[in-house]
C-alpha cells in the first residue's frame, strides 16, 4: 500500500521516487550506508512530507534523470494515467518486490518463496512460514501479506523470505526469480484490473517466465487455466485431488485443526511440495502443520455462547472464498454482503443447504437479498452490528454464526480486517 511505499528507505545509492496513493513522491532519499538494503523500521519514524519528502500530482514531475517510477500495486496501471506519464519518458514502473529483488545480490545468501493464485495465497505463505521457523530455519512472510519487505530487517545467511504476491505485484515485478514459485489456483477476481481472464491468466504465468529453468515451481492441476500453465512449464501436475511430491497423498487432515476443508488440502500440499524443495524432512513438516496457529479473520473461530459458535472469515471477498466456509458447517447463520464483486453468489450456491438463513449488510445488500429468497430466509440488516444482533436471535444450539461476506468491504469499513475487528466487537457487545 502508498502509505506503506513511503515509508521505505529503498536502495542505497539512489535517490528514486515512491507513489503513494494520492501522487509521486519525489524521493530525496540520501543514500544511507549504515541502513543497508533493506529498511530497518528500528532507524526512526518515516519520513514526513516537507521534511526529506515532497508530494506533488505525478503527472506535473519531470521524470528526466530518474531510473524509475514506483507505484504501489493499489494504483490501477491499465487505466491510471502515470502509465502514460512514466512511458513517455521510456521509464519502467515497478513496484517494492522489484525493488526487493534488485537489492537481492546485497543480502546475505538466501531463498526466496513466491506464492501466488486467486486464493489461499496468505494461508499458504503464513504455513510455509510457520514451518520454516518451527524447523529452525530463518524465515520472513512479506509482500501482499504482514508488513512490506522492504520495512522488515534482513534474514542472516540461510533464510528464506516468503512472499504472496497478488498479481498486481507481478504486474509491477520483472527480475524476482524465485527459488520455489506457487500457482495455487485461478478464478475470476479483480477482472476490472484486466482487459480479460486471459490477461489476468497472463499476469500470473509471469512468475514462472521470470525464473531460472533449474528452480521449482508448484503449480496446481486443478483448474483449467493453471493446469494449462503446469503443462507449458512442464511441470509436476496432479489430476482430481492434490498430490504431495513423490506420491503422499493427503488422506487425514485431522491432525492438523488450523487447516481443515477441502481448500485446506490445497494449501498444505503446495506448502509440502515448497518445505520439500527446500530440503526439509517429513519430520518436520508434520510438525509444522499440526502446529500452525491459523490466521485471524480466515475462518477464525471467535467465540462460542449457548452452543452456537461464532466465525469471523472477513478475509473472504468474493464468493470463491466464501464457498468453502459455507461447506465446513452444516448449519449457518450467513452474514453477507458489502461492496461486490460479481452480481451473482453461483460459487456459493452448493452449499446453500447448509445455510438456515442470511443476512445482507451493505452496498450489495439488496441484490444479495433478491438472490438469496428463493432459496432461504434472509433479513436485509443494513450495517454489521444489527445483523450480528439478528443472526444471533435466531441461531439455535449447533448454529455457526458465519461472517463470510463475499464482498470487498471498502463501502462500509477501512479493510477486511476493521470489518472482522467490527464483527469480534459485535459479538462481545452481545447481552
Ligand atoms: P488470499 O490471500 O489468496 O486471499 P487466504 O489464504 O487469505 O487467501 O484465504 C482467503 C479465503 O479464501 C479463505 O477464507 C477461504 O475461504 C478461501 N480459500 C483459502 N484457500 C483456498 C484455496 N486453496 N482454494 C479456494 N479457496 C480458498
Amino acid at each position: 500500500d502508498g502509505n506503506e511505499a513511503a515509508r521505505a528507505k529503498i536502495l542505497p545509492g539512489t535517490g528514486r521516487g515512491t507513489a503513494t496513493r494520492s501522487g509521486v513522491v519525489e524521493g530525496a532519499l540520501a543514500p544511507d550506508p549504515a541502513t543497508g538494503p533493506l529498511h530497518q523500521p528500528s532507524a526512526g519514524p518515516p519520513p514526513r512530507p516537507g521534511e526529506d519528502l515532497h508530494i506533488a500530482d505525478p503527472l506535473t514531475l519531470d521524470l528526466t534523470g530518474f531510473e524509475a517510477v514506483v507505484v504501489s500495486p493499489g494504483v490501477p496501471i491499465n487505466r491510471h494515467p502515470i502509465a502514460g506519464h512514466a512511458k513517455r519518458y521510456g521509464m519502467p514502473l515497478i513496484g517494492d518486490i522489484e525493488l526487493f529483488a534488485q537489492a537481492r545480490a546485497e543480502l546475505p545468501p538466501h531463498k526466496v518463496v513466491g506464492i501466488t493464485g486467486t486464493n489461499g495465497k496468505s494461508t499458504t505463505t503464513a504455513l510455509v512460514t510457520h514451518i520454516l521457523k518451527t524447523a529452525g530455519v530463518p524465515a520472513l512472510m512479506g509482500g501482499n501479506i504482514g508488513l512490506p519487505i522492504l520495512a522488515q530487517d534482513p534474514l542472516p545467511e540461510g533464510g528464506v523470505y516468503v512472499l504472496e504476491l497478488s498479481s498486481y505485484q507481478i504486474d509491477l515485478t520483472y527480475t524476482l526469480d524465485c527459488d520455489v514459485a506457487v500457482l495455487l489456483n485461478i478464478t475470476p477476481d479483480h477482472l476490472d484490473r484486466y482487459e480479460s481472464f486471459d490477461a489476468y491468466v497472463a499476469s500470473k504465468e509471469k512468475l514462472f517466465q521470470i525464473q531460472s529453468v533449474e528452480h521449482h515451481a508448484v503449480i496446481s492441476g486443478d483448474d483449467q487455466p493453471t493446469a494449462r500453465i503446469a503443462a507449458l512449464q512442464g511441470v509436476y501436475r496432479a489430476k482430481g485431488r492434490w498430490h504431495l511430491a513423490h506420491g503422499d497423498t493427503i488422506t487425514d487432515q485431522t491432525r492438523w485443526p488450523s487447516l481443515q476443508g477441502p481448500h485446506n488440502a490445497q494449501n498444505v500440499a503446495a506448502a509440502v511440495a515448497v518445505c520439500k524443495a527446500l530440503g526439509l524432512s517429513a519430520e518436520q513438516i508434520e510438525h509444522g502443520l499440526s502446529t500452525y496457529p491459523g490466521l485471524p479473520h480466515r475462518m477464525e473461530r471467535v467465540a462460542e455462547r449457548g452452543g452456537v459458535l461464532f466465525v469471523n472469515d472477513s478475509k473472504a471477498t468474493n464468493p470463491t472464498s466464501t464457498a468453502p466456509a459455507l461447506a465446513a458447517f452444516p448449519k449457518v447463520r450467513w452474514i453477507l454482503g458489502g461492496l461486490a464483486k460479481t452480481d451473482d453468489l453461483d460459487a456459493c450456491a452448493p452449499h446453500f443447504g447448509h445455510v438456515r438463513s442470511a443476512y445482507t449488510i451493505g452496498e450489495a445488500g439488496a441484490m444479495f437479498a433478491r438472490l438469496l429468497e428463493p432459496h432461504m430466509p434472509v433479513a436485509e440488516c443494513g450495517v454489521l452490528d444489527e445483523a450480528v444482533r439478528r443472526a444471533a436471535n435466531d441461531a439455535e444450539p449447533g448454529d455457526t454464526v458465519l461472517l463470510s461476506p463475499a464482498c470487498a468491504s471498502f463501502d462500509q469499513f477501512k479493510d477486511y480486517e476493521a470489518r472482522g475487528e467490527a464483527f469480534r466487537a459485535a459479538v462481545g457487545a452481545l447481552s
